[in-house]
């Protein structure tokens, strides 16, 4: 028996069940649908894509994976130094896990262990906004703020290490200056808040954010394990402001096999480098550096530069603010767009019911949550399969 996500099993309509999936298509035993979810975010190539396929068979044939304790491997030191290639800064240093949830505990554990290692125990306290979410373990889920997701720490009574603050510049300031002495990092999901309801706010407030966390000694964590990949337009919000760890995962292997990394800069990694093996970072995920994930992911990078993705999203957002240009219903709050993801916020989760099976009878796969109808396709759709994502968010007001 099958316990499936986020859901109440008694109540749960059955899912539909995929038998083979190919570019932007789900084929089920329900019929095709495009996939305007990405399978989470993470499919920015499509389904079967021939060279990630190859690079998964040719890497099997040696070996599928081999622990990082006391072995190494040429697709993760690869893999490793193309991050460090490519990523901005000297975001240099590549601690592989397997999930983003993980790779996000790996950077708060870094972040208050950095201090420790420094003498100072007193910064317990991490920084974080509402409508956070950074994941579903424990430690993720104190951070985040959302409470669909994360009710059950009510048991627990009041957050003891963790404030959050909106995101008005003003409220971040405060913050800083009350509890700067506290504090070890400030998270972010940046410029585009994902599960907590597709909310986009303004690069200044991270420019300031900078600011504030090199005038207080915090250090910055940039969660874009959501927004990485090109999916707010920018390859990574780090190329705009640089944070200190920078957390990727769902893309990452485009959509293949799940895995995550916590990039640290020079300054966080100096912080437990040394002749003290006390000072080491204690932490290690058994399928860390996984060679199949490591072999995939990398051409998955290849594609993404060879194949000029930055442009393809660039025009995903021009069709899509162009087909939602003058939409408005009563019942729609706010329409936002953002790179390759668009959300339809609607005044109550009610006004969406039905909208899963009403997209899967037009050809389109959806996963509407709470008030928020979005899509989030893969970036290799074409016009006319993009255009049908749309049609049918905007055909579901219109019935
Ligand atoms: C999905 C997500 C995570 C958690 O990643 P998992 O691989 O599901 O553990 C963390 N942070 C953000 C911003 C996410 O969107």
């Amino acid at each position: 028996m099958i316990w499936y996500p986020y859901q109440q099993m008694k109540l749960m309509k059955p899912p539909f069940k995929v038998v083979d999936a190919e570019g932007v298509y789900l084929y089920t035993e329900e019929g095709n649908m495009i996939d305007s979810v990405s399978s989470w975010w993470s499919v920015i190539h499509g389904y079967k894509h021939p060279v990630l396929n190859e690079a998964i068979k040719s890497q099997v044939d040696k070996f599928a994976h081999v622990m990082l304790g006391g072995l190494t491997h040429e697709p993760v030191e690869k893999l490793s130094d193309k991050l460090a290639e490519w990523l901005p800064g000297d975001l240099d240093y590549c601690f592989f896990s397997d999930s983003g949830s993980v790779a996000v505990e790996v950077a708060l554990k870094i972040a208050l262990q950095y201090y420790v290692n420094r003498g100072d125990w007193k910064r317990t306290k991490v920084l974080a906004l509402t409508h956070a979410y950074h994941g579903d373990t424990f430690k993720t889920m104190e951070v985040g703020d959302d409470e669909d997701y994360h009710f059950i720490l009510e048991a627990y009574g009041e957050k003891k290490y963790v404030i959050n603050i909106s995101t008005e510049i003003s409220a971040m300031e405060e913050a800083f200056e009350k509890y700067h002495e506290e504090l070890n990092c400030f998270i972010v999901e940046p410029l585009l808040q994902g599960a907590g309801g597709m909310r986009m706010y303004d690069l200044s407030f991270l420019k300031r954010a900078r600011e504030l966390c090199d005038k207080y000694d915090v250090l910055l964590i940039f969660d874009e394990v959501a927004t990485g990949f090109g999916r707010t337009g920018n390859r990574f919000v780090a190329d705009l402001v640089l944070p200190d760890i920078l957390v990727l995962g769902k893309a990452l292997t485009g959509g293949y096999i799940g895995h995550a990394v916590t990039v640290a800069n020079h300054r966080v990694y100096q912080g437990f480098y040394g002749d003290d093996p006390d000072k080491a970072l204690m932490h290690g995920p058994t399928f860390m550096g996984n060679a199949l994930a490591c072999s995939v992911a990398l051409k998955s990078i290849q594609l993404f530069e060879q194949e000029d993705y930055m442009a393809k999203i660039r025009r995903i957002e021009e069709i899509t603010r162009r087909e939602m240009e003058g939409f408005s219903d009563e019942r729609v709050k706010e329409v936002r767009i953002m790179g390759g993801c668009v959300c339809v916020e609607v005044y109550h989760p009610e006004h969406l019911t039905g909208y899963q099976e009403f997209a899967a009878e037009r050809g389109v796969f959806s996963r509407p949550f709470l008030k928020y109808m979005y899509a989030m396709v893969p970036y290799i759709i074409n016009e006319e399969e993009l255009v049908q994502v749309l049609d049918t968010m905007k055909a579901w007001f219109r019935r």
